[in-house]
């Protein structure tokens, strides 16, 4: 018998990269990993390393230092290359240093003969996933990016926290840009069903006030991370494994990545983090939360800010 293997390529080994690949030791998600770097005496040890957790792992997964050749048939590959942002550096200036190293990166992938799901985690994740797509020509539901997926995570950490819950039972999304821009639709937000606003109104212990508090912890909790220990990494590593088990199982659950809108919320075009199904085809549907108008005017200054960036960094 013949078992068809869940391969994953991951490109670029540093923080994040491992992290993610950390993860999916533990979790036994997939079969095989191919990992390409540029470091090649990094990627060596960290290789090495994560071998040496192999015995005490939920399963012996097949880890090894890949080539471009181990995108053809490949499942899945991930992408987490990039440069950081340098002191006083723009978003305009990270994205054009981002963008060369996808130059470089995505014609290899796609001379592989790939025909897989992609993952863009590298900043700015909604610009780099639209510039991944365009450059793979690959169809935009198998290009997807992280988004909002790890400030989801955040917000139902704190969300848990707050109401003393299991965050998996507490039903709230960020939605827009994976940076300042991004916001929670309130209104759609609820607990077994219940509206938070409803749940603050009748429980003089909550209130709507701390629920906007949380939302701006979420927003500054990158920033805060970066400022006490230099960068993120397990929180997105984790959110790359939950998305990477999803489209391997076909679970067809439902996440905040970044995916192209083809007219939802009357926009089309631009990649934004939005509720979306994910299984084995990538995106297979796009939710549209019912938003007030006042969600509705931030989601679209969200797309707005993410089109002027991309053109600013077009024209530059
Ligand atoms: P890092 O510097 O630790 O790692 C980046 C790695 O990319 C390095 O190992 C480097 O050698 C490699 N690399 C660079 N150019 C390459 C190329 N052409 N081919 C192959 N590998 C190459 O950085 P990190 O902390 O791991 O962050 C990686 C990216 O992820 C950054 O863009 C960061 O902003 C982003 N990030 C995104 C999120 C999110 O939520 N989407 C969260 C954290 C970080």
């Amino acid at each position: 018998m013949i078992l068809k293997k869940r391969k994953v390529v991951l490109i670029g080994c540093g923080l994040v990269g491992i992290s993610y690949a950390y993860s999916l030791l533990i979790t036994g998600d997939a079969d095989e990993i191919a990992m390409i770097d540029t470091d090649r005496k990094r990627l060596a040890g960290e290789i090495d390393d994560l071998c040496h957790g192999l015995p005490f792992a939920a399963k012996n997964t097949e880890i090894y230092k890949g080539s471009y050749l181990d995108c053809k048939n490949a499942d899945i590959v991930v992408i987490t290359a990039g440069v950081a942002q340098k002191p006083g550096e723009g978003r305009i200036g990270l994205l054009k240093r981002n963008r060369e190293i996808f130059a470089d990166i995505i014609p290899h992938i796609m001379s592989s003969g790939f025909s897989g799901i992609m993952i863009v985690a590298t900043n700015p994740v909604d610009l780099m996933t639209s510039f991944a797509r365009e450059l793979s020509g690959l169809p935009y539901t198998k290009v997807i990016g992280s988004g909002t997926t790890v400030d989801t995570g955040r917000l139902k950490y704190l969300l848990g926290s707050y109401y003393n819950l299991d965050p998996k039972s507490v039903h709230a999304y960020v939605i827009g840009e994976h940076g300042d821009s991004e916001f929670v639709p309130w209104s759609s937000a609820n607990i077994a069903t219940k509206s938070i606003d409803d749940i603050c109104k009748e429980n003089i212990k909550y209130s709507m006030e701390d629920m906007y508090s949380i939302e701006d912890r979420v927003r500054k909790s990158g920033a805060s991370i970066i400022e006490f220990k230099g960068a993120t990494c397990y929180g997105i590593g984790m959110a790359l494994n939950n998305l990477t088990r999803t489209i391997l199982s076909d679970e067809k659950t439902i996440l905040t990545p970044s995916c192209m809108l083809m007219g939802e919320y009357g926009r089309s075009g631009v990649y934004i983090g939005v509720p979306a199904i994910i299984g084995s085809e990538g995106v297979s549907e796009i939710i549209e939360l019912k938003l007030t108008d006042s969600e509705r005017h931030k989601f679209s200054e969200s797309c707005d800010f993410l089109i002027d960036i991309n053109r600013a960094a077009s024209v530059h």
